[in-house]
């Protein structure tokens, strides 16, 4: 199904989650697509997914507001998902008025405080309390982190990638957003992420050029099998994977369900009891 199919304006956020693919490209550089990104977003919540390069300026670029960030979750430390990280916590520090500035949480997984305090040698020991204040929670294995203010619950499980990474699931008034962050096959994620509405899936290398690591289409189709997300979103897509053939491989592999390939600017509108939308940046969302 191509994108825009179910077009139409953006749904309000009191009734709808709204999740912005601020970049759907790897570690190479690629001005149409850059480092992983995607942004979550309700009228009580904004959950940052990884924060690769361009993610700062992304935000300008595909209208959604930086100063918004309520949690930065991040899946693992490689840095085509954490790059833009001082530059968010700089961007925080000086362009925050006063009146702007709440504490901003920072999810990761075990090891986070280290690497924070590295990040604070090369930046300056600002980074570990800009404006506003920041929080770090580190997690670990399976379980669930929920803000004691009553924020949403992040559930969270570990993927076969590197040591800490981690794979979650964001609940939102309208339903349950997953992120597989980066991944190879991993038999209980679809159990995971069993009932999300939508389900942000790496799609890292080609049918037969697997990886222990990383996800091929084959092994994407699979996953979605198991859990059948309303939509299935394919991001982190190096050049090997056909972007014009991937979603015909997917199906050819069983997975009959909706996919969808993530260009940076689309937007998949999560309204509560409809069906899920999709926009890319040219529909002027
Ligand atoms: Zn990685
Ligand atoms: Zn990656």
């Amino acid at each position: 199904m191509p994108p825009s199919e179910q077009g139409g304006a953006p749904g309000d956020l009191s009734r709808t989650t709204r999740v912005t693919v601020l970049g759907s490209g790897t570690l190479l550089p690629d001005h149409r697509h850059h480092s992983a990104a995607h942004m979550v977003e309700w009228n009580a919540g904004a959950v940052l997914l990884d924060c690769g390069a361009g993610t700062l300026h992304g935000m300008d670029r595909y209208g959604v507001d930086w100063k918004r960030i309520d949690l930065l979750v991040l899946s693992h430390f490689h840095t085509d998902h954490m790059g833009d990280l001082a530059s968010i916590l700089w961007a925080r520090e000086h362009g925050l008025r006063p009146s702007e500035a709440s504490p901003l949480t920072l999810v990761g997984p075990r090891g986070m405080v280290d690497r924070l305090h590295g990040l604070a040698r090369a930046h300056g020991e600002w980074l570990r309390e800009p404006t506003g204040g920041m929080r770090v929670v580190e997690v670990e294995g399976e379980g669930m982190w929920s803000d004691p203010e009553g924020g949403m619950g992040i559930h969270h499980h570990p993927t076969p990638h590197t040591e800490e990474s981690l794979a979650f699931r964001i609940e939102t008034p309208a339903g349950e957003v997953g992120y597989t962050g980066d991944t190879g096959p991993c038999a209980p994620l679809a159990s995971f992420f069993r009932g999300v509405r939508v389900l942000v899936a790496e799609c890292a290398v080609a049918d037969g050029t697997e990886v222990p690591n990383h996800l091929s289409p084959i092994e994407v189709a699979r996953l979605a099998q198991g859990c059948e997300p309303e939509i299935l979103l394919l991001t982190h897509l190096y050049p090997e994977v056909d972007r014009s053939r991937v979603t015909d491989l997917i199906a050819r592999a069983g997975y009959t369900g909706r996919v969808e390939v993530a260009e940076d600017g689309m937007v998949a509108e999560v309204p509560m009891g409809r069906p899920v939308a999709v926009h890319t940046a040219a529909d002027g969302v």
